[in-house]
C-alpha cells in the first residue's frame, strides 16, 4: 500500500475526505476515521481495512 496516494471517488473525482463513521459491530457501536467523499458521501473502507479495524476492536475489547 502507498500511504501517499491521495484516493478519489471514482464516481466524482473528488480526493476523500477522513471523516469519522459509527459502525455497529457486536451490538458494539465504534467510531473510526473513514475516507469518505465529500460530494456524494460514499463511504470508502477496503476489506483488508475493515477487517483489521475489526480485529483490533476485539483485541482491544478483550483487554478490558
Ligand atoms: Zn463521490
Amino acid at each position: 500500500m502507498d500511504n501517499t496516494t491521495t484516493w478519489k471517488c471514482n464516481k466524482c473525482g473528488e480526493a476523500l475526505v477522513m471523516k469519522k463513521v459509527v459502525f455497529g459491530y457486536m451490538n458494539r457501536s465504534f467510531s473510526h476515521e473513514v475516507p469518505v467523499c465529500p460530494k456524494c458521501s460514499k463511504v470508502f473502507i477496503s476489506q483488508a481495512l475493515a477487517e483489521g479495524r475489526m480485529v483490533e476492536v476485539e483485541e482491544a475489547l478483550e483487554d478490558k
